[in-house]
């Protein structure tokens, strides 16, 4: 049986009727790991001990396992174990989940490329010269490979949503809030959300009301329930409203891409939907103002990393010494561009210009988006400017941080948001994204479940039994 074409409700259906057993489903998935592995290197470490239902699941490895290393990449923590687990792993556990293994993403996760990991690259199943994205492409390309049926990602500004577009799979990031954030390992803490990539809609609806809620042990979880997953596809979405962006934002992404958008936007129509364009010239300062308020956070964040605290120490004649020696071996050249560059904005004299006026266009554009949900129920917009791009191909740091005009606005807002794959092009997947108002999950759910059943992709990769 090809569990990996089934949804996770229906394989524990299975298995309470006794039609299969966890061993089966968690067989399924490990040959499917001891086939793609080797060549795709989507994980840091491979846990091989089934403990429950035998849905076997990746975790981001920023995202705490008792027990198990957290190395987010960096050679800063690759020694590091962690003492505790994440809120979210730990519910997924309690409900039976078995951990497959602790994915690969960019150091710190900061990238759209799974490149600058100290375990090297990712490779998109798809095409195993192009990366999967980023940062949490290992998440992406496992759950595209059929190595797991689904995976856990931080998403600060895209990070779940554009590895999702460029492997063809679902990428859904909740409201700010929405999942704990404990066990998570901070970049920016006012944008890290932890986010679910899977091969459905419906998998990461269930998987987002097991891991959803509130958490005493992060503060800046929302009090409000979750949806039970059985109540998010209990009643259909019947006539809806949303706008789309105009030529101004559309055109950041490539010719192609823009064609499919409009079909994309057709369908939406099509099933009931009443589409409006409007023009949103506000986006176009959503990039400069994410890494503003993304790297003055990571500055903060990353000081931690010291030598003394955790993970690597290298010795020297006094502690300002063992402080630099120990920085500038454990950090990547990405990790220091933005300490340096969050430091730079938030220090005196350059404070007003930089963070302050970051921090106000975070204000208009929430303010901005309040007022679009207020007339529309959805927002419809491409994920990413095109296909995956080649390992390598990019080199200079501001054309990847360009990577990330789609997605990055959602985080600065704390909208949610979901990538649903949508089509082939030149082979390689393509997706595109709903937001919604603060808090609507369940709309953004059915609809993005809606169109899927719409949609006529085919992931290949997993069509096959191995
Ligand atoms: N690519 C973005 C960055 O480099 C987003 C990363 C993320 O969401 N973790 O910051």
């Amino acid at each position: 049986m090809n569990f990996s074409l089934m949804s996770i409700d229906e394989i524990l259906r299975m298995e309470e009727n006794g039609e299969v057993s966890p061993r089966q489903v968690w067989d399924h998935f490990s040959e499917r790991r001891r086939r793609w592995e080797p060549e795709i290197n989507a994980f840091i470490t491979t846990v091989e001990d089934l403990e429950g239902n035998g849905l076997a699941v990746g975790v981001k490895d920023n995202i705490a396992v008792k027990g198990l290393p957290t190395t987010c990449g960096s050679r800063m923590l690759r020694n590091y174990e962690s003492p505790y687990s994440a809120t979210a792993w730990e519910r997924l556990r309690a409900r039976g989940f078995s951990l497959a293994g602790k994915t690969n993403l960019d150091e710190f996760a900061m990238g759209s490329s799974t490149e600058t990991s100290f375990l090297g690259p990712t490779r998109n199943p798809w095409d195993p010269e192009r990366t999967p994205g980023g940062s949490s492409g290992g998440s992406a390309a496992a759950v595209a490979a059929g190595m797991v049926k689904f995976a856990l990602g931080s998403d600060t500004g895209g990070s779940v949503r554009q590895p999702a577009s460029f492997c063809g799979v679902v990428g859904f990031k909740p409201t700010y809030g929405r999942i704990s954030r404990f066990g998570l390992v901070a970049f920016a803490s006012s944008l890290d959300q932890i986010g679910i990539l899977s091969t459905s809609v419906r998998d990461a609806a269930y998987v987002f009301s097991v891991v959803g809620g509130d958490d005493p042990r992060d503060s800046t979880t929302s009090r409000r329930p979750v949806p039970d997953f059985q109540e998010i596809f209990s009643s259909p979405l019947d006539s809806f409203t949303f706008v789309y962006p105009d030529e101004e934002v559309l055109g950041r992404a490539e010719d192609e891409v823009r064609r499919e958008f409009m079909e994309f936007v057709k369908m939406a129509e099509a099933l009931g939907g009443r589409g409006k364009e409007v023009s949103m010239p506000l986006l176009n300062y959503a990039m400069e103002a994410y890494y503003i308020v993304a790297n003055a956070e990571a500055s903060s964040n990353l000081a931690r990393y010291d030598g003394v605290r955790y993970g690597l120490r290298q010795e020297a004649e006094d502690l300002l010494q063992m402080y630099m020696k120990t920085r500038t071996a454990g950090f990547g050249d990405e990790v220091k561009r933005r300490i340096l560059t969050g430091g730079f904005v938030l220090s005196r004299g350059y404070y007003e210009d930089y963070y302050g006026r970051a921090v106000s266009y975070r204000k208009q554009l929430s303010a901005f988006m309040e007022d679009v949900f207020s007339r529309a129920d959805f927002l419809l917009l491409p994920t990413t400017p095109h296909v995956a791009f080649k390992i390598g191909e990019r080199q200079d740091p501001i054309e990847m941080y360009m990577e990330d005009f789609f997605t990055v606005f959602v985080n600065l807002a704390g909208l949610p948001a979901i990538s649903i794959p949508w089509s082939l092009l030149d082979g390689l997947p393509i997706g595109f994204q709903i937001v919604s108002r603060w808090y609507n999950e369940i709309g953004m759910l059915r609809l993005a479940e809606k169109m899927e059943r719409s949609i006529d992709f085919k992931n290949k990769l997993i069509l096959k039994e191995v």
